[in-house]
C-alpha cells in the first residue's frame, strides 16, 4: 500500500482489492438505469467535488463553479423527476458523502423551494421559476426560523403579512437561512395578520427592504452561506403569495419529506465517516503495523459500517412508505433522530481513529464531525425530533 497526496489530500492505493463499503449491496435496489445513473453521480462528487470542496469549507466560501454540471447530472430537478423514492435519497446520500454542506443545498433547492413551488405556486410562478431552477441558474433560500424562534416557531412566528389594496407587506426576521446571501428569492413564511394564518410567499432578494447578512465563523457546514435576512415592510403584489401555501398546514407534506432528507443526509455522512476512517487506518502504521490490524481499532470500523446500514434498512423503509403514501411525519423525526444520532457517533469515531490528523480539515474527519453537529441541530433538532416519535408513541405532546 503506498499514499498519494493531490491537492494536499491523503489518499491511501490499496494494492489488493477491498469491498466497497456498500456491503448490503444497497444499490441493487434500484432499477438497472437509476443504479447506471447513480453511479455516475458518485463518480462525479467522488472525483470532482470531495478533495476539491475542502478549501471552500475552509474558507466559508460557496463553489458555485460547481453547481452546472450537478444540474447537467439531473441533482437540480430531484424533486419533480419521476425517478423512485429510494433514488432520490440514495443520491442525497452520495452527495452527503463528499460534503454535507452541498448535500444541505441539493435537499433545499429540491425539497423546500422546487417542490414547494411546484405544488404550492401559481401557474405564473412555476413558469417563472421552474425551468431555472430545474438547472441551478436560479436557487432560492427557505426563510422559516427566527432570531427568537426555532422549535417554537410555527406557533411562535413573528414575521408577518399585511394585505394592502393590491397585495402584502411583509415585516420581521429571519435567521439561519441557507444560501440567503446568494439566492434569487426566498420562500417566506409569514403571519397574516388578519387571520392569524401562518402563508407562504415568494420575495425576491433585490426588493427594497430586504437585506440579508452572512452569518460566519460557524465550526460546520462552512461551505452553504446561512444568513440573518431583514425583511423591512417589503411591498409584495397578490401574484407573490404562494396560492397553496395559504395555512402552515400546506407545507406539512414537504417539510416531512425535507426532514426525510436529513435522515439520508445523515446516512450518507456515515459512510463518508467510514471511507475516510477505513483508508487512513488502512495506511497508517503504529507499533510496525497497520491501526486497521488492532482489535480496538476493527471494533470501531465494524460499528460504524454497521450503525451506516442499520440507518439504511430505516431509510429504506421510510422510502417505501414515501411510495405507497402512507409516510407520517413520525417517520421522517425517527429518520432524522436516528441517523444523526448515528452520524455523531461515527464522526466522533472517525476524528478519533485519525489521531491528531483527525482535528486538521484536509483529512475529512474533522470537516465531518463539526458538519455532524448542524445535522443534529437543523431540521427540528434532535430533542424535537425524539419528542415527535414520542407523542407518536404514548398519545401525549410533552412539547405543545
Ligand atoms: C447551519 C444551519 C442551517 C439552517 N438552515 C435553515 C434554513 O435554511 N431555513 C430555516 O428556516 N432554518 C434553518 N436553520 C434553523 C434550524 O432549523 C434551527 O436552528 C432549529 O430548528 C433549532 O432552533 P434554534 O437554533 O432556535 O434552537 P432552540 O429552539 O432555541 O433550541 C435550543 C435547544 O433547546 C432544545 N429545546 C427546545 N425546545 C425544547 C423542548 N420543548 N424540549 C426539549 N428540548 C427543547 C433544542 O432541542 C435545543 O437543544 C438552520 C440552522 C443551522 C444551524
Amino acid at each position: 500500500m503506498t499514499a498519494v497526496e493531490s491537492n494536499g489530500l491523503i489518499h491511501n492505493v490499496h494494492e489488493a482489492p477491498f469491498p466497497d463499503a456498500d456491503i448490503l449491496d444497497v444499490i441493487s435496489l434500484l432499477s438497472p438505469d437509476e443504479q447506471e445513473q447513480l453511479l455516475k453521480i458518485r463518480q462525479h462528487l467522488q472525483d470532482n467535488i470531495r478533495k476539491q470542496v475542502i478549501e471552500y469549507w475552509n474558507r466559508e466560501e460557496f463553489p458555485f463553479e460547481m453547481l452546472p454540471a450537478l444540474g447537467d447530472l439531473g441533482l437540480g430537478e430531484l424533486a419533480v423527476s419521476d425517478c423512485s423514492w429510494l433514488f432520490r435519497g440514495l443520491v442525497y446520500a452520495e452527495v452527503a458523502r463528499v460534503d454535507v454542506s452541498l448535500c444541505a443545498l441539493v435537499g433545499i433547492h429540491n425539497e423546500l423551494i422546487l417542490g414547494m413551488v411546484d405544488q404550492l405556486g401559481s401557474d405564473a410562478q412555476r413558469a417563472q421559476w421552474l425551468d431555472k431552477l430545474r438547472s441551478f441558474e436560479a436557487t432560492g433560500c427557505f426563510a422559516m426560523t427566527e432570531p427568537d424562534h426555532g422549535s417554537d416557531v410555527a406557533g411562535g412566528m413573528e414575521t408577518t403579512a399585511t394585505k394592502t389594496a393590491n397585495g402584502w407587506i411583509i415585516h420581521g426576521e429571519k435567521r439561519w437561512i441557507g444560501g440567503g446571501t446568494f439566492a434569487d428569492f426566498a420562500l417566506v413564511w409569514a403571519r397574516d395578520t388578519d387571520t392569524e394564518n401562518v402563508k407562504g410567499f415568494l420575495v425576491r432578494m433585490d426588493l427594497p427592504g430586504v437585506s440579508a447578512e452572512k452569518i460566519s465563523d460557524k465550526i460546520g457546514l462552512r461551505v452553504i452561506q446561512n444568513a440573518d435576512i431583514v425583511f423591512d415592510d417589503v411591498e409584495l403584489s397578490d401574484a407573490d403569495a404562494l396560492p397553496g401555501a395559504a395555512e402552515f398546514s400546506a407545507a406539512n407534506e414537504m417539510l416531512r419529506n425535507s426532514r426525510i432528507w436529513v435522515g439520508w443526509q445523515a446516512y450518507g455522512a456515515q459512510m463518508h465517516a467510514f471511507d475516510v476512517a477505513r483508508d487512513y487506518v488502512l495506511g497508517r502504521k503504529q507499533f510496525g503495523q497497520p491501526l486497521a490490524k488492532f482489535q480496538l481499532v476493527q471494533q470501531d470500523l465494524a460499528e460504524m459500517i454497521s450503525n451506516a446500514m442499520a440507518s439504511f434498512g430505516l431509510m429504506h423503509q421510510v422510502a417505501r412508505l414515501q411510495a405507497e403514501g402512507r409516510v407520517q411525519m413520525v417517520h421522517a423525526a425517527m429518520a432524522k433522530s436516528t441517523g444523526s444520532r448515528m452520524l455523531r457517533d461515527s464522526a466522533a469515531r472517525a476524528r478519533n481513529m485519525l489521531g491528531g490528523n483527525g482535528i486538521v480539515s484536509t483529512y475529512e474527519a474533522a470537516k465531518i464531525f463539526t458538519d455532524a453537529e448542524i445535522v443534529h441541530t437543523y431540521e427540528g433538532t434532535y430533542e424535537i425530533n425524539s419528542l415527535i416519535v414520542a407523542r407518536a408513541i404514548t398519545g401525549m405532546s410533552s412539547f405543545v
